[in-house]
Formats: structure tokens, sequence, C-alpha cells
């Protein structure tokens, strides 16, 4: 006998972040903020004090009150997910049915397309324009011509950086029978957020995430914000113990404090205008085709050779970001020292 994979999981391809060691880290979008020595001090004793023989509260529910408080929603519109990862995962398995069409955008976060390889269903891709804006009767146009029953996107864009704004995207929610997924991850670093009204649609699922402007994206947390009915399908359908106890007490002490949390995204806004524009010069030099106007914690820029500038920085500064094709750096905004260093080897290497 023998054993043979299907071709869907023979095709898989790992999802491969940067490996090895390096000085600087602006590849990932990652905070750089940490907690000091007294915080982490009072998060050791709440690990501690766990009740490691029992299964957590399958609904997170501490967590849960905390984020809601957070951001002014009722906690009953809130599921947690072990990161949204988890959590597009589980709407794209339980709200498409098999075959259906999920419509997502490029540039955008790669994960959406991914798991509908798995889920083995068919995925649209609206192309954005040269500006990588979004139009959205466009989409709209697109969605309904493919007969698209979800439509998936991040707003602020990873990795473009750019918005679009919020009466934009009402207009997308309300202009379909889709179900919109709208990726949050990023807005705790703009003001356009349809968490407020999200319970006046039928069609609208908000995920927000714990990994960016929150500082845990080791302790792996997302949010997905919806109606009552979507929500009591997604708590249905989630496994029943998918976030973590450690999780669970780490982000509820985290997110107890939002003046504080609100402080640190103003933080890294701040950090973001620095290397924007500090940047800037090297656009004016031609050294760098374009500088995309961001809204989020990390910069989208053009110049050719990308690949080329990309390796320099990893090998001869230790310096790594992300690159896209042959002519796009994705460089999340550090510390004030790290920006200072990747600028250096930057003007060296351009
Ligand atoms: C980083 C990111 C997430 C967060 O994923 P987690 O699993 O919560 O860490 C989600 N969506 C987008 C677009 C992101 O860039």
């Amino acid at each position: 006998m023998s054993y043979v994979l299907t071709e869907k999981a023979a095709t898989l391809q790992p999802y491969d972040p940067v490996e090895g060691t390096y000085a600087i880290r602006l590849d990932a979008n990652e905070s750089w903020i940490t907690p000091d020595a007294a915080t982490r001090e009072k998060l050791g004793a709440a690990v501690a004090a766990m009740d490691f023989n029992r299964y957590p509260d399958p609904l997170a529910s501490a967590p849960c009150a905390a984020f809601a408080a957070m951001y002014g929603v009722r906690p009953a519109l809130v599921t947690a997910g072990n990161g949204s990862d988890e959590l597009i995962s589980v709407i794209l398995s339980t709200f498409l049915a098999k075959g259906e069409t999920m419509l997502t955008m490029a540039p955008d976060f790669s994960m959406y397309k991914f798991y509908t390889h798995i889920t083995e269903n068919r995925c649209v891709v609206y192309q954005k324009n040269d500006d990588l804006q979004i139009d959205v009767d466009e989409v709209l146009a697109l969605a309904s011509r493919e007969k698209a029953r979800l439509l998936i996107f991040s707003n602020p864009c990873n990795p473009t950086s750019v918005g679009l704004d919020r009466e934009s995207v009402r207009r997308l929610v309300s202009g379909t029978d889709a179900l919109v997924v709208l990726d949050e991850a990023y807005m705790d670093f703009w003001d356009q957020s349809l968490l407020a009204e999200v319970a006046d649609y039928d069609n609208l699922i908000i995920l927000r995430t714990a990994s960016k402007a929150l500082g845990l994206a080791a302790v792996r947390l997302g949010f997905a914000v919806a109606n009552p009915r979507l929500t009591a399908v997604l708590r249905a359908a989630k496994s029943p113990y998918n976030v973590n106890l450690a999780t669970q007490t780490l982000a509820a002490a985290a997110l107890a404090d939002p003046d504080y949390q609100r402080r640190c995204a103003q933080t890294l806004i701040a950090s973001r205008e620095q290397l924007s524009a500090a940047l800037q010069p090297l656009v004016t030099a031609g050294k760098l085709t374009r500088l995309y106007d961001s809204c989020t914690n990390f910069v989208l820029v053009d110049l050719p050779d990308a690949r080329r500038v990309f390796e320099r920085l990893k090998q001869d500064y230790s310096i790594v970001v992300r690159c896209f094709g042959e002519t796009r750096l994705r460089i999340t905004a550090g510390s004030p020292e790290q920006n200072a260093a990747l600028l250096s080897a930057l003007n060296e290497i351009l």
C-alpha cells in the first residue's frame, strides 16, 4: 500500500518569514516597544498563578471585555482567535460553501488567498491601480460579475500602507450581498474604523489584532467583531479552546490600560512620520522612485533594484526589511535609533 497526498497538500508552500539572527528587524510590522521590567514582573506573576491543569475560558471573556472597553464596542460582538490569522481561516472555511468565490485584492495580505487554496474555494483578485488605491465601483462590479460570496481586504492595507476612507468602505459594504471581511490590523494608526457601526450591517466582520499597535505579536491574539448573528456563527465554528490561558492572561493585563496603549500607538505613528520624512530626500534625489503616504506603522517605497538593496541591508548591515518583487521594499518604522541605522545604511547603499 502507499499513501498519496492530495494535490492541495502536496503543493502547499510554507509561510516563509526571514530566518536567522539580525541586529535590526524591520520586516514584520511589529511594535518596537516592549514592557519595562516592572510590567514584566507583574505579567510573570499573573502567568505563574494560572490554573495550569484546567481548560481556559472558551470565549476568552476577559480579553474580549478589555478589548470591548478599550474600543467602545459591546463585548457580545467580539470573538477572540489565536491571532487574526486563525480567524481568517475559520471565516473562510465557515462562510464559504464548497467551490464558492472569494474576492480579494492585490497587493494585499497574502494569507487571504493562501487559505482559499486549503478550503478549495475560487479566488478572484481585484488589481489595484498604479497609486495602489481601490476603486469601490470597480470592486463592486467585479464582485457582482464573479458572483463573489465573500470580499476580504485590509484597511489600511498591508503591504501598501495606503488607506481607504470610511465613506468608501461603507459604500463597499452596503453595495454587495457578499460577506465583507474588513481587516483593520493597522487601524490603531489611522482614524477611519468602522468598528463603532459594525452591528448596523448584516454582512460585515471586522478583524483586529493584538500583534501590531498593541505590541503583543508573541502572545497570538486576534479579534473578530460583528453583529450577533455572525458572532454566533463564529463562536460555534471556532475550535473550543482556541485561545490559551497564557494568552488570555497576558492580553487582559495589557489591554487593561488603554491610555498606555494609545500613547504607544502615538509613539509608533511618530516613528513612522520620522522615517517617512527622512526618506523624502532620497525621493527628491531620485534614488527612490516613490514613497507612498502611509496610514500604518510601516512605509512602502518603490526603487529600481529593490532585491539588491534588500540583500545588502541584510548581509552588510544586519537590517531586515521586506522585499516585494524587484521594485518594492516595505520597511517597518523602528525606534529612533533603528530608523537612524536604516537611513544611514540606505544612504550608503544608494
Ligand atoms: C499582521 C497582520 C495581521 C495579524 O495577524 P495575527 O495573526 O493577528 O498576528 C492580520 N492582517 C494583516 C493584514 C496583517 O498585516
